[in-house]
């Protein structure tokens, strides 16, 4: 089962709290047996299982996943970039596991661009590097010496990979940067993205992704681009122009897309998680 992740699996991402039936569900085997997936989310471990864990060194890193509560065009849930770059994340520690745990996610990024659209909370960069820092520097604290800050959202990663340096020799661990998204080689996109567009926003990759992870998070129902689209109030000519794209190449996306790009995006994050292990 190490390949094949159930879709009740993938559902547990943001989702540990919805009980017995997806956590059942969702048992991955590991070199070490079968896993519970709420055993690599930190927020839903006990203190007892994290400190076991560290006094044995057994647990090796953590990833800390960075993204946003945002607007995603009509049809897409506020919350998806956090709840994909977690369920990434959680994925790959799985596969891992016990070596590798994942962090609550920071799950409001930098989005001023987005804020003409309803919805979207947006923090000042400042602000958002200051708690990526606090986070690291409390897995510092309980011992933790390799840290991947793993980002799923788009106006997070500059400023991030322009900070991470910093982090890492002020906190003095093994502190590693990327979105998850560097798992996609032109090959990959061209392979299965028909618009030829990764991450984009909204359209053909995050709503495949949706349809496969979380499709309960995918809401088609009543939407209606053409008839709302003089009332969205986006000011930028550009902006209002690749809105009205991302909606239509949305509909391009499938489930059977969503899972191929999830399988390659855990596969690039588990091997870069081990490479960091080992020191890289
Ligand atoms: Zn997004």
């Amino acid at each position: 089962m190490r390949s094949t992740i159930s879709r009740r699996h993938l559902c547990l991402g943001l989702a540990g709290s919805t009980g017995a039936v997806q956590a059942s569900a969702g048992i991955a085997r590991t070199a070490s047996g079968y896993t519970d997936p709420r055993k690599v989310l930190l927020w839903e471990s006990t203190r007892k299982e994290v400190r076991e864990l560290l006094e044995a060194g057994q647990l090796k890193a953590m990833i800390v996943p960075t993204a946003s509560t945002e607007q995603h065009n009509e049809h897409l849930a506020m919350i998806h970039d956090t709840a994909s770059v977690t369920l990434v994340a959680q994925q790959a520690a799985l596969r891992l596991y016990p070596r590798v745990m994942v962090t609550t996610p920071v799950a409001i990024g930098i989005s001023p661009h987005w804020m003409d659209r309803k919805g979207t909370l947006s923090l000042r960069k400042e602000t958002f590097l200051n708690v990526v820092y606090d986070v690291c520097e409390s897995l510092k604290t309980h011992g933790v010496k390799n840290i991947l800050v793993l980002n799923g959202h788009g106006g997070n990663e500059a400023p991030l990979r322009e900070a991470i340096p910093e982090f890492r020799s002020k906190l003095g661990v093994n502190l590693q940067f990327d979105s998850y998204w560097a798992a996609y080689t032109p090959e990959i996109v061209k392979k299965y993205m028909e618009s030829g567009v990764v991450p984009g926003h909204s359209a053909e990759f995050e709503t495949s992704f949706a349809m496969a992870a979380f499709p309960e998070r995918v809401h088609w129902e009543g939407v209606d681009y053409e008839k709302v689209k003089p009332r969205l109030g986006i000011k930028d000519p550009e902006s209002r122009r690749q809105d009205e794209q991302f909606a239509r190449e949305a509909k391009l996306a499938t489930t059977a897309k969503g899972e191929a790009m999830i399988a390659v995006a855990v596969e690039w994050t588990t091997a870069r998680l081990e490479r960091i292990i080992a020191g890289g």
